[in-house]
C-alpha cells in the first residue's frame, strides 16, 4: 500500500491524443504526473493513463524499437488505464477492423462504432461510482461488445459496458478528461493506492 505521505507518479501516454487533459486532471487530484513517450519513461511508474486519440496513429509510434514490447509487459503487472483508443490498445480484441493490441483486457471493442451521424455525444449516466449520474463526452467512441468472465462492468450506454474493470486494468470508451467529475480518475488513483509499490 501507499503511503498517504507519498503522492504516487502516474505516466500519461504522450505520443498523440488527448493527454493534457489527463494529466491536468491527475495534477489536481495530488499525483505527480510524468509524460510517457519512450519506452525508458515507463520505468518504475505506479501507473499508467492510456488516452484517446487515434490507436491506429499510436500503434505506429508504438512499433517503433521496442516501445510495444515493454509497454505489453507493463500494462500486464501495473495499474493502467485505457481511455477510448486507449481502451482499443488494452483489449483481447479489436475489429472494425481488427488491428494489434496489447491483450491485456479481456474485452471485444468494435471501433467507430456509433458510426459517422452520431458519433460524437455527451450523456449523463448512471454508474457503480458514489455520488450520481457522471457525464460521459464520447469522440468517434468504440463499443464494448463482449465482457470477459472476470472483467466487471462498472456502467453501461445502451446496455453495453463503457466503464470496466479487470483486476489492476480500467477502461472507459468515454473521455472522463474532458469533463470537470473527477471521480473516474480518482477511482484509478484508488486502485493504485492498493498496489503493493
Ligand atoms: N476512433 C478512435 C480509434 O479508433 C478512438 C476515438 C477516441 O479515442 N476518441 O482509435
Amino acid at each position: 500500500m501507499h503511503s498517504s505521505t507519498t503522492p504516487p507518479t502516474i505516466g500519461v501516454l504522450a505520443l498523440q491524443g488527448a493527454f493534457d487533459a489527463h494529466a491536468k486532471a491527475l495534477t489536481s487530484l495530488g499525483a505527480t504526473v510524468r509524460l510517457v513517450r519512450n519506452p525508458e519513461d515507463l520505468a518504475d511508474l505506479d501507473g499508467l493513463i492510456m488516452p484517446g486519440g487515434e490507436s491506429t496513429t499510436m500503434l505506429k509510434f508504438l512499433e517503433r524499437g521496442s516501445f510495444f514490447d515493454t509497454l505489453a509487459t507493463f500494462v500486464k503487472e501495473k495499474p493502467t488505464f485505457g481511455t477510448c483508443a486507449g481502451a482499443i490498445l488494452l483489449a483481447t480484441h479489436v475489429e472494425h477492423p481488427a488491428q494489434r493490441s496489447l491483450c491485456a483486457l479481456d474485452i471485444t471493442v468494435e471501433r467507430n462504432a456509433y458510426g459517422r451521424q452520431n458519433d460524437s455525444t455527451i450523456l449523463d449516466v448512471q454508474t457503480e461510482i458514489p455520488g450520481g449520474p457522471l457525464e460521459m463526452v464520447y469522440i468517434r467512441a468504440p463499443r464494448i461488445t463482449r465482457t470477459g468472465a472476470n472483467v466487471e462492468t462498472l456502467a453501461n450506454r445502451d446496455g453495453f459496458a463503457t466503464l470496466v474493470r479487470q483486476g489492476h486494468l480500467l477502461a472507459a470508451t468515454f473521455h472522463p478528461e474532458l469533463s470537470a467529475d473527477t471521480r473516474v480518475h480518482q477511482l484509478f488513483l484508488d486502485m493504485v493506492a492498493q498496489q503493493p509499490r
